[in-house]
Protein backbone atom coordinates (compact mmCIF):
# COMPACT_ATOMS: atom_id res chain seq x y z
CA UNK A 1 0.00 0.00 0.00
CA UNK A 2 1.39 3.80 -0.55
CA UNK A 3 -0.08 6.45 1.55
CA UNK A 4 0.01 9.83 0.78
CA UNK A 5 -1.28 13.45 2.77
CA UNK A 6 -2.87 16.05 0.59
CA UNK A 7 -1.33 19.19 2.33
CA UNK A 8 -3.89 21.41 0.94
CA UNK A 9 -6.96 19.17 2.61
CA UNK A 10 -4.97 18.92 6.11
CA UNK A 11 -6.10 20.69 9.05
CA UNK A 12 -3.63 19.76 11.45
CA UNK A 13 -6.76 17.85 13.59
CA UNK A 14 -4.75 14.70 14.16
CA UNK A 15 -6.71 11.95 14.15
CA UNK A 16 -4.23 10.15 11.47
CA UNK A 17 -1.43 10.88 14.31
CA UNK A 18 -3.39 9.81 17.14
CA UNK A 19 -4.19 6.14 15.50
CA UNK A 20 -0.92 5.43 13.66
CA UNK A 21 1.90 7.24 15.24
CA UNK A 22 3.99 5.16 13.10
CA UNK A 23 2.95 6.00 9.82
CA UNK A 24 1.97 9.94 10.28
CA UNK A 25 3.53 12.43 11.98
CA UNK A 26 3.30 16.33 11.60
CA UNK A 27 5.34 18.16 10.05
CA UNK A 28 6.69 22.44 10.85
CA UNK A 29 3.68 23.46 9.34
CA UNK A 30 1.42 21.08 11.52
CA UNK A 31 0.33 18.55 8.84
CA UNK A 32 0.37 14.77 7.81
CA UNK A 33 3.44 13.69 6.87
CA UNK A 34 4.18 9.85 6.13
CA UNK A 35 6.56 7.82 7.75
CA UNK A 36 6.73 4.42 7.11
CA UNK A 37 3.60 2.84 5.73
CA UNK A 38 4.23 -0.68 6.10
CA UNK A 39 5.06 -1.02 9.80
CA UNK A 40 1.24 -1.53 10.45
CA UNK A 41 -0.97 -3.80 8.11
CA UNK A 42 -3.77 -2.53 5.97
CA UNK A 43 -6.81 -2.71 8.05
CA UNK A 44 -4.99 0.01 10.60
CA UNK A 45 -3.62 1.82 7.36
CA UNK A 46 -7.50 2.26 5.97
CA UNK A 47 -8.45 2.98 9.68
CA UNK A 48 -6.13 6.35 9.63
CA UNK A 49 -7.67 7.26 6.35
CA UNK A 50 -11.39 6.85 7.58
CA UNK A 51 -10.57 8.68 10.44
CA UNK A 52 -9.57 11.93 8.31
CA UNK A 53 -12.64 14.05 8.27
CA UNK A 54 -11.48 15.55 5.16
CA UNK A 55 -10.39 12.30 2.90
CA UNK A 56 -7.06 13.71 3.42
CA UNK A 57 -5.36 10.70 3.16
CA UNK A 58 -5.18 9.07 -0.20
CA UNK A 59 -4.19 5.15 -0.12
CA UNK A 60 -3.05 3.43 -3.04
CA UNK A 61 -2.45 -0.22 -3.37
CA UNK A 62 0.72 -1.54 -4.96
CA UNK A 63 -0.29 -1.37 -8.43
CA UNK A 64 -1.46 2.44 -8.46
CA UNK A 65 -4.87 1.91 -7.81
CA UNK A 66 -6.70 3.71 -5.16
CA UNK A 67 -8.28 2.27 -2.57
CA UNK A 68 -9.14 5.36 -0.59
CA UNK A 69 -11.35 7.49 -0.88
S1 LIG B 1 -6.56 13.32 10.13
FE1 LIG B 1 -6.51 14.39 8.15
S2 LIG B 1 -6.57 16.53 8.67
FE2 LIG B 1 -6.00 15.44 10.49
S3 LIG B 1 -3.78 15.47 10.52
FE3 LIG B 1 -4.41 13.58 9.55
S4 LIG B 1 -4.44 14.06 7.36
FE4 LIG B 1 -4.44 15.98 8.46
Amino acid sequence: MKVRVDRNLCTGLGNCVALAPTVFEFDDENKAVVLDPASVDDETLLEAAESCPYDAIIIEDDEGNQVYP
